[in-house]
Order: C-alpha cells, then structure tokens, then sequence
C-alpha cells in the first residue's frame, strides 16, 4: 500500500513538473528591433487626402446595387488630382470599368511582384442612424486629430495610406525592385465579383505570379483578451467559408382550438434550439498561433492552459464560449438569422422557415454543415435547403514560413514597438480570398492600432481614424515596400 501512494506522488510530481516546464517555455521571444520612420511625417496631408476620398459615397446598397458610376468616378477624380506622383509614374487600368489597378514597375523583373490590395466602396449608413453620429458620415471631418466618416477604417484609410506612401517614395527618387500593384476593387462589400475578381482575372491572362498580396484583415489590437493589456498584432492567414441554409417544414394546417402539442413554428422553434446548443466542433488548437506569440504576456492560468492543451483542452474550449469572439475563433458559428411561420393567429401554421448562417473554418465544407444539422436536429421533416447564391468554401491558408510572412512581421514589429504577432483565421470575408488563384502568400493585415471598443466603428455609428495612426499605416507600407526589395 505504501508503495503505491509512492509511487502515486512521484507521478503527480512529474506531472506537475511537465506542466510548469511547458507553462514556462512556452511563447515566442520578443524581438528587440530599432524603431524607425521612412518618411518625414506629414499626417495632415495625408488627413486632408482620407477626407476628401470619404466625401465621395461609393456605398454598395446590395448585391444588385453596388456603387454608382459616377461617384465612382469622381473618386477617381480625386485620387488623380491627390496622388499626382502615383498618376504620372504609375501605369493606371480600370479593369471592368470601375476597379482600379495601378503598376509600379520595378528595376527587376526576375522578382516576383507584390500586390496592394483594398476596396473602393463602402456600407450604408442606416437612415436611423445618420443623427447618431457625432460628425456626419460622409462630412470626412477633421476634428481634433480624427478623420471622421464611413471608410475611415474600412477600408479608404488603408487605399489612401499606401498611395500616399507610394507617393512619399516616388517624390523621393525611389523605385522599388519587384513591380508593385495597387489593386482597389469597387464591390468588396457585396462579394468582390465585379471587382477584385476580375483584377484577379487580368492577373491570370497575363500569366502573372504574386509573391505576396496584402489586404485588410487583422490589425493591432489591445483589450481584446482579458488579461492581456499589451497591444498585439494579428495576420489574417486564412478566412472563414459561408453557408446559408434555409429550413423548411410544413405541417397541417386546422383550427387552432384543437392544436397538436407542436405547430410548425414549435417544430421549427424545438430545431433552433438543438443547433444553438449544439455548435459544430470546436478546434482550440486554431488559438495557439495566437498565444505562442503572445507567450509571457498572457496571465499564468491562460498560459499554462494553452502550454499543455493535452491535458487543459476541454477547459480552454468551454472558456472561449464564454464570449461570441472567442468562440469564433475556434470553430465554424452557427447564427440563426431569420425566421417566418404563420398566417393568422387561430390557424395553425402551414409552414414554418429559418434561416442559418455558418461561418466555417478551413476544412470543413457545406456537407460538414448539413450532416452536423441533420443530427443535431434529427427531425426528418424539416428539410435543409443550401442557399447556393450564399455559399464558399474557406479560403486556402496561407504560408506562415514564407519570406514574405517574415518580411511582414519583422516590419510590423520594427514599426510598431515590437508587439507580438500572430496569424489568425479571419472571421469575415474580405477581396482576399480573389487571389489565392495568383498568389499562396495572401495575408490580410491593416497596420493600424485599435482598441476594441473602437472596432465598432467598423460598419457602425461614428467610424473614425486617428491622424497619428493614419500617419503611421503610410509610415509601415513605405518600410514595407522597401523591405521587399530583397531577393528570396
Ligand atoms: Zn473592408
């Protein structure tokens, strides 16, 4: 008997052992890179160009309206009149009409080029909301170190920081080693189709190759985590898929003083609820990226749960369902979106639909869905119906070994005072997705510093940019373009 609980508590002792050791060695190394600037900074230049390209409201309204021509246009009209470098230096297409694309020879056509990806267009604002905001949404207002209105971070900030930067170097006397091309799409908001789709197209007709395409995506971000105060930086290496899937019932109708003990919206209501309870399974393994580079700045208990996953998943999986952003990023989501059932209240429902939207993480497919639906509800009278118009897979995932991922991180840090990057799987759809016919290094980041709570902005009420950070973004994509200058 001894001799068991001798050995028990040798074995608990090694355990723990184990544990703290890969608690304790677990994270990356926090660079230490001299901090730099490429340009003199001229943050109200580049303020004064955000807003004016905020005033023009290339808004798409919907899948069969996306923005007007001739706003368009005009956008175009102050691109041209405040980027006049870019203009005469740069060759200038529009592809499909309305989509932009600018190339920047380089000195060395051995090397593959890169490409700088955005859109033009933006969301409504909802008329309720217009009285919401502090500054009109479209007023591109200057006030007191902001640049106020629809665009300012998705995404006309990032399309005028990198022309601006391209406009700094070629005032500069600087031309780049690999070809550059400023690609700037005018329906992202509505499926890029029109747009960065037919860049892409362009792209494959002439047989071009990119090493790398930078789009939207992550940025650099703090109180996002609880626990974690330091900012960090997140790369989008991947984004989710989307499935729609309309269910559909129908029952009897009849009077409804004699009911069944289910009607059709009760049925319909019963299945909801077994998909809300049921999410799709979930990959923590998906954070870890995340927190490897987070590493020492995360609170112990957190670390030494993602230390040894082994041993900590099913509490690492039930603490990121605790909050909606958590959870999605570990597992494809489950919303249900809308829902319709009944004619008249003393008459039984003849039907009863719902909508679902997934968002589904790479390598998993539509068929994944269906099947986990059907037995999570398993009620065969309920019929699921994909909405084929609503429906992608995930995108490929990109290479996080690549020069060019490296070339990225090492310049974000060097911009950005060393702060942690990780890559991430994007939770929402962007252009990016378009290019991996073209490219495998697609990374979707916004070198931008944000809080969390200013992330509501986004397609929100009072969307605004900070001059400073705005001056920074067209400080990181000069450092960035130079970068690249090596040959790999
Ligand atoms: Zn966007």
């Amino acid at each position: 008997m001894d001799l068991f609980f001798i050995i028990l508590g040798v074995l608990i002792g090694v355990l723990v052992l184990v544990i703290f050791i890969r608690t304790f060695t677990f994270g990356e190394v926090v660079p230490d890179f001299e901090q730099g600037q490429v340009f003199d900074p001229q943050p109200e230049r580049v303020a004064e160009r955000l807003s004016r390209a905020i005033q023009c409201q290339t808004i798409s309204f919907s899948e069969s309206q996306p923005p007007d021509a001739k706003v368009l246009k005009e956008l175009r009209d102050v691109l041209e009149k405040n980027f006049p470098q870019v203009h005469k230096i740069c060759e200038k297409q529009l592809i499909n009409g309305d989509a932009l694309l600018f190339t920047w020879k380089g000195k060395n056509t051995d090397l593959k080029p890169i490409l700088f990806a955005g859109h033009q267009d933006v969301v409504p604002v909802d008329e309720n909301d217009v009285a919401k905001w502090t500054h009109a949404p479209f007023s591109g207002e200057i006030v007191d170190g902001w640049v106020w209105g629809r665009g300012a971070l998705d995404m006309k900030n990032q399309v005028v920081a990198v022309l601006e930067s391209v406009e700094r170097l070629i005032e500069s006397g600087y031309q780049p080693e690999r070809t550059i091309y400023l690609a700037f799409g005018h329906d992202e908001e509505i499926g890029g189709i029109r747009g960065a789709a037919k860049i892409v197209e362009w792209l494959k007709e002439q047989k071009i190759s990119l090493e790398a395409v930078i789009d939207e995506g992550g940025m650099i971000l703090s109180g996002l985590l609880d626990g974690v105060d330091d900012p960090f930086a997140m790369v989008g290496i991947a984004e989710k898929g989307m499935a729609t899937i309309d269910m559909s019932l129908e029952m009897n109708p009849g009077h409804s003083s004699m009911p069944p003990h289910h009607t059709a919206i009760g049925v319909m209501s019963k299945a909801i609820i077994r998909l809300e309870d049921h999410p799709m399974p979930a990959e923590p393994e998906m954070m870890l990226p995340l927190m490897r580079a987070l590493g020492k700045s995360l609170p112990f208990v957190l670390r030494m749960a993602f230390a040894n996953m082994w041993l900590f998943k099913s509490v690492v999986i039930s603490e990121m369902r605790k909050n909606p952003r958590g959870d999605a990023s570990i597992r494809t989501t489950t919303a249900v979106t809308l829902i319709n059932g009944g004619i008249k209240d003393n008459i039984l429902p003849p039907s009863a639909k719902a909508t679902v939207n997934f968002r589904v993480i790479p390598g998993e497919c539509v068929a994944d869905v269906l099947e986990h639906m059907r037995n999570v509800i398993k009620d065969e009278r309920i019929q699921l119906i994909p909405n084929k118009e609503i429906i992608w897979d995930a995108s490929p995932v990109s290479n996080t070994d690549s020069a060019a991922y490296m070339i990225l991180k090492e310049t974000i840090q060097k911009t950005f005072n060393n702060v942690p990057v990780a890559c991430q799987i994007f939770p929402a759809a962007t252009d990016s997705r378009h290019y991996y016919a073209v490219c495998q290094n697609v990374y979707r980041f916004m070198p931008l510093y944000m809080t969390s709570e200013a992330l509501g902005g986004v397609h929100g009420i009072n969307e605004r940019v900070e001059i400073a950070a705005l001056e920074q973004m067209v400080q990181f994509f000069g450092a960035l373009i130079k970068a690249f200058d090596k040959d790999f």
